[in-house]
């Protein structure tokens, strides 16, 4: 049994933190390989090891001195250190990474420091050999990680021992040092949970897993239990705060379960995503996840005998396409046409598209409607199930919450209202209350 464990940086961000990983790395020995970011905000005033970073780059890149925020970064891990009695000389390392500041470095060899030290002390701290991300994840020139050279590098290293990985970035062709986007350390905690096929990929947070929805519109919504990953892709396209696709990626394609877990409630189950469940209890609890999005704008386009005329849609479609504008959704009529899109994007746009549709359409007529929001009720349990819309519905009508447009994906994983603005969270609040208590 192998489990790749990743944790966050509010995981990091002190020792006490830092005990609390030991505690849960000891508590089970299939947790052999550990992937860490860097120290993050230890209070809200609190500042990320990597912003510094960031902003210590940006001192010497405007020739401004940089003293300030180096010692802010430096005594972070002299603190841990001493307070744990690591045997790291972090002095030397301070002290080497200083000159080489001195010198001029690049800025991804120095916003990388942060997962470095991390690394560092945790593999201290806990007796795991320190196993830096330059020597497994590869990136190729054009800046995408060799998947094939990272899996094999990573395989031949780390099979059978106990190692801490720094997170967030890998090797250039050349050897020089590159990061991954921000947050980047889920992406290194997910490749390298990959390459060692692990039985599952743990990710450390600061949360007990997915909520089913917004907590600042839900008071203490449920924690989602189990979520595949498509249902993930619904939720987070539709505005849910969850792991970016790229973190993701690798493990789905191996169909390695991925398991969300505070770092602060160890005994909690936390969330489990995966391809799919077999043997699924199928209980009253059709809904998976609930999220939405504000201000999106409606344009409908009125034109008698418009079903009947073929082309009209893609006609319109295109007028669409050519000003670069994404329609989200198309509810259609018998002679209207709806294209929804969202208000920000559209703003540029909108009066040159109605004005195109007006003289290459004549249609009887065009409305636009703004000030919509579309809330995405998500579950896999409701697909080909009769009732879950009524009961979404009638709930809806029951709580004076007018519905100005429904749409359902063909593989009936949602159900998408478009309600006014202003109701908006009552909307998530009733649909969550009429499928969770
Ligand atoms: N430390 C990096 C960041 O703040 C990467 C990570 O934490 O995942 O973006």
């Amino acid at each position: 049994m192998l489990k790749v464990a990743k944790f966050g940086g509010s995981s990091m961000a002190s020792a006490g933190q830092f005990r609390k990983v030991k505690d849960i790395i000891e508590a089970d020995p299939a947790r052999k390989v550990i992937v860490v970011s860097a120290a993050g905000k230890r209070s809200r005033e609190d500042h990320k090891l990597t912003d510094l970073l960031y902003l210590c780059h940006a001192h010497i890149k405007y020739g401004v001195d940089c003293d300030g925020v180096f010692s802010m970064i430096a005594d972070r891990y002299r603190e841990i250190c001493s307070e744990l009695g690591l045997g790291v000389d972090i002095e030397a390392e301070l002290a080497a990474l200083r000159s080489e500041l001195d010198q001029g470095i690049s800025q991804d060899k120095l916003v990388s420091r942060g997962e470095y030290f991390s690394a560092k002390l945790m593999a201290d701290y806990l007796g795991y050999d320190f196993l830096d991300a330059v020597s497994w994840l590869r990136f190729s020139f054009d800046g995408t990680v060799n998947k094939e050279e990272s899996y094999a590098e990573l395989e031949r290293l780390a099979s059978g021992r106990r190692v801490v990985i720094p997170g967030f970035y890998g090797a250039m062709p050349d050897g020089s040092i590159k990061v991954l986007s921000r947050g980047g350390s889920d992406v290194t905690g997910a490749l390298a949970a990959a390459a060692l096929n692990a039985d599952v990929y743990e990710n450390w947070t600061d949360v007990s897993g997915i909520l089913m929805a917004d907590p600042r519109i839900v008071e203490n919504p449920d924690t989602i239990e189990h979520i595949t990953y498509n249902e993930l892709r619904e939720l987070s396209y539709m505005g849910a705060q969850v792991l970016h696709e790229g973190a993701v990626f690798p493990v789905r394609e191996k169909n390695i379960p991925l398991n969300i877990r505070n770092t602060n409630a160890p005994e909690h189950p936390g969330t489990v995503i995966m391809e799919s469940f077999e043997d699924e209890v199928i209980n009253e609890r059709f809904i998976t996840g609930i999220a939405g999005k504000k201000d999106f704008t409606i344009v409908t386009v009125y034109k008698s005998g418009m079903s009947s005329q073929i082309g009209c849609l893609r006609s319109i479609l295109e007028i669409f396409e050519k000003h670069g504008l994404s329609v989200e959704y198309t509810p259609t009529g018998i002679d209207s046409a709806s294209m929804v899109v969202a208000s920000d994007k559209a703003a540029k746009c909108i009066y040159s598209i109605v004005g195109e549709i007006q003289r290459t359409l004549k249609p009887d007529h065009i409305e636009i409607t703004d000030k919509i929001s579309v809330v995405a009720a998500v579950g896999r349990k409701m697909a080909f199930k009769p009732g879950t819309s009524g009961r979404l519905f009638a709930a809806l009508g029951q709580n004076g919450i007018n519905i100005r447009m429904i749409s359902q994906g063909p593989d009936e994983l949602n159900i998408i209202v478009g309600v006014n603005n202003d109701d908006f969270e009552n909307t998530v609040r009733v649909i969550y209350h009429s499928f969770v208590k």
